[in-house]
């Protein structure tokens, strides 16, 4: 039976086929229900008539009531604007259309009483507003209403059909009047009770239409937790799913480790490396699929770590992977790795978009007999002809470059069993966020670096001081040291990036005539960075200069020195990762963010952040807060935190309550026999698909 809320939009009045095309294309309003949770991005507070005369450059809206005393155009032909005088008792003031000034024309009365709401603004001492919205005085409209009005975003495509912001507001009005609207509540009412929420019916009025501002929080409180709440239950419903079906592999050797650990480890572990290996162990041997998240600060070894949980893998005849965002990162743990498995007779091979077609073959061949103990790739790796003969542990390497599906697709590359998945990212996630994000994974934290890391100092600097600058790198190359030194490189104005790289380069040749120096950017062929990156790491050229190919993963421990110009455009977890790359090994490091003079507000905020703190997570939380978590990580992209109305960086506290609400409910009732309400509805709505059941 198709319920009131699954009517198509079409059938409501006033809308039509044509106008239910435009809300579909445009709004992706395709029935009541859409429509209903289409919610009003502000609200209009007409409680109060303002005085012409105490209208001032504070108000951000007022509404006043008045004449209309005379009206016409203004301006040049092709200029010209509507203006119209409108007085109450107490003063005057200038109404202005920029367009649509011959339909407003029409419809304007002079000598007419109306009602006038809009924002205003001042210029040269005379107050205006412009595309205000104007009413005639009518008995509804002439008392003030104790009501907040809603406003909706809409499109130009939208006004032009006559469906702007109000003419929303009546389809919702008329929707909420409707004699047949009813709304199934979701959640039992023990659990309305117990987390202080109003209903359902009550909150999908009120945050169209509040009568005041604790009907509207009420409304959005409620809103909010259902919208968190149902990630939530489906995050941990889908885990305990996934523990139930996909054993997971048991691992009973680790000699290799011991091996590794005794002879030819280069440095003891910090303790939290090792507190990180003993609970991956100890998934490793629980017998559940372990889907792990290891997260910790750049340099803080997440590579070893990874690297000797992968040898308990091997110490049980099971084969590894590493998977890694780019051919560089991919390259250097490729040759990183094999130093380590040579010692310990592994086999271990590359394979990238890259490596040759025989040489493809040879490894594709050997990863199916079994005679490959590690392959480390990239997204090569999800390919479907790569195919292993026991794939028991899947490390992934910087995350946040993976979308969730190729997580997924990884999983089938064991036929039997789902191998155990390793993920690691060095962009800290704020708490709140991980649990929105990852909620499917269990999260492993390396929260030390390794000892004498010496934090890097960070300054920053205007372009006036670049010869300060080429003193200190000069300095730092007589020190034996190397330096990077990054340009920007978005995607909009690649153009002109790549000129500022290159002027860059020359002007850096000019400058260090007698130095080696290379350069690295994504126009580049794989195997020129490759090339490129080699000299590099083998100290034959003392300065890199290159866009952010080389953001993530790389390690030179003998580079000291970033400097990245025009950090303004760069974001701040970018900027985190870049200056990464320095103070890896025991001597002081330095990282210079160069920007012009002029910047704008949230730059010098980011800039500022990174001279004050080196520590990852205090910069994911401000990144958090001046961005939202939209941009971060392209989680947008992943579709993974469709979020409406709820939003993590200021409902963190919400959101604590809907998981410990939604954890607890499962743990304690998992048929949800208890609550028949939620039951119902989580059984008549069909499962959105979950990144985790892509595969
Ligand atoms: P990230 O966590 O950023 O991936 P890496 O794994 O690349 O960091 O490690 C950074 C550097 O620190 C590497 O040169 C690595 O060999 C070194 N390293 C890792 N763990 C330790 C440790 N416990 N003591 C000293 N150096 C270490
Ligand atoms: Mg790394």
């Amino acid at each position: 039976m198709a319920s009131f809320l699954d009517t198509k939009i079409e059938f409501l009045k006033g809308v039509g086929p044509t106008r239910a095309k435009l809300l579909q294309e445009e709004l992706a309003i395709f029935t009541y229900e859409d429509l209903l949770h289409y919610y009003p991005f502000r609200y209009e507070n007409r409680s109060e008539f303002h005085q012409i005369k105490d209208i001032s450059e504070t108000d951000s809206f007022v509404q006043i009531k008045g004449t209309l005393q005379s009206f016409g155009l203004k301006g040049q032909a092709r200029k010209q604007r509507l203006s119209a005088q409108f007085v109450d008792s107490t003063g005057q003031i200038e109404l202005v259309w920029f367009t649509g000034a011959s339909w407003m024309m029409k419809k304007l009365r002079q000598g007419v009483a109306y009602v006038v709401y809009g924002k205003p603004s001042v210029f040269n001492g005379q107050y205006s507003i412009s595309h205000p919205e104007i009413e005639i005085v009518t008995p509804s409209n002439e008392q003030t209403s104790n009501s907040y009005h809603p406003v909706y975003s809409t499109t130009e495509k939208l006004k032009k059909r006559y469906l702007d912001s109000k003419a929303i507001a009546k389809l919702v009005k008329a929707l909420l009047q409707s004699p047949s609207f009813q709304i199934q509540e979701n959640l039992d009412p023990h659990l309305l009770h117990s987390n202080e929420l109003i209903g359902l019916k009550s909150a999908l009025t009120w945050v169209h239409y509040p009568n005041d501002q604790e009907q509207l929080d009420k409304a959005l409180k409620r809103l909010k937790f259902n919208e968190l709440f149902f990630i939530q239950i489906k995050i941990f419903q889908e885990k305990s799913e996934r523990k139930e079906k996909h054993q997971g592999i048991v691992f009973k050797n680790s000699h290799l480790v011991n091996q590794f650990y005794t002879d030819h480890i280069p440095f003891d572990l910090t303790d939290a490396q090792k507190r990180v290996i003993k609970e991956i162990y100890t998934d490793l041997q629980s017998g559940y699929q372990m889907n792990r998240l290891m997260q910790g600060d750049v340099g803080s070894g997440k590579t070893i770590t990874a690297f000797i949980c992968m040898l308990i893998a091997i110490s049980s005849g099971y084969q590894t992977s590493i998977m890694a965002p780019t051919e560089i990162l991919a390259t250097q743990h490729y040759h990183g790795l094999s130093e380590f498995s040579k010692q310990l007779g592994l086999n271990t091979a590359l394979i990238t978009g890259s490596t040759k077609k025989s040489q493809k073959r040879t490894n594709l061949e050997q990863l199916q007999s079994g005679e490959l103990d590690i392959v480390v790739g990239t997204h090569a790796l999800i390919e479907d002809n790569v195919a292993f003969r026991n794939l028991g542990l899947a490390v992934i390497d910087e995350q946040h470059r993976f979308g969730v599906a190729q997580r997924a697709k990884l999983w089938q590359k064991n036929k039997n069993h789902y191998p155990h998945v390793l993920v690691m990212t060095a962009t800290p996630i704020p708490r709140t966020l991980a649990m929105t994000l990852y909620g499917d994974l269990e999260i492993s934290t390396i929260d030390q670096l390794p000892q004498g890391r010496k934090p890097i100092k960070t300054t920053h600097l205007t372009d006036s001081n670049r010869s300060k600058l080429f003193g200190f790198i000069r300095r730092q190359i007589e020190e034996n040291r190397q330096i990077y030194i990054v340009y920007p490189l978005i995607e909009e104005s690649e153009k002109l990036d790549y000129k500022d790289l290159m002027d860059g380069y020359e002007s850096i040749t000019r400058a260090f005539p007698n130095q080696q120096i290379s350069i690295v950017h994504g126009k580049m062929k794989a195997a020129d960075k490759e090339f490129e990156m080699r000299r590099f790491v083998e100290h034959k050229t003392q300065i890199m200069v290159a866009t952010t190919v080389i953001e993530v993963g790389v390690n030179v421990p003998n580079a000291s020195v970033m400097v990245i110009e025009n950090a303004e455009r760069f974001g701040l977890s970018q900027l985190h990762q870049l200056r990464g790359r320095v103070g890896r090994g025991a001597d002081q490091s330095y990282c210079i963010l160069m920007s012009g003079s002029k910047i704008s507000k949230e730059a010098r905020e980011r800039i500022k952040c990174m001279v004050d703190t080196t520590d990852g997570f205090r910069i994911a939380e401000k990144d958090l807060e001046l961005r939202g978590p939209g941009d971060l990580m392209g989680t947008q992209q992943s579709g993974v935190l469709d979020l409406k109305i709820a939003d993590i960086t200021n409902d963190g506290q919400l959101l604590k309550q809907a998981r410990e609400q939604a954890r607890t409910i499962l743990e304690k009732n998992p048929s949800l026999d208890q609550y028949p309400i939620l039951k119902i509805h989580l059984n008549t709505h069909k499962r959105q698909l979950l990144w985790s059941n892509i595969s």
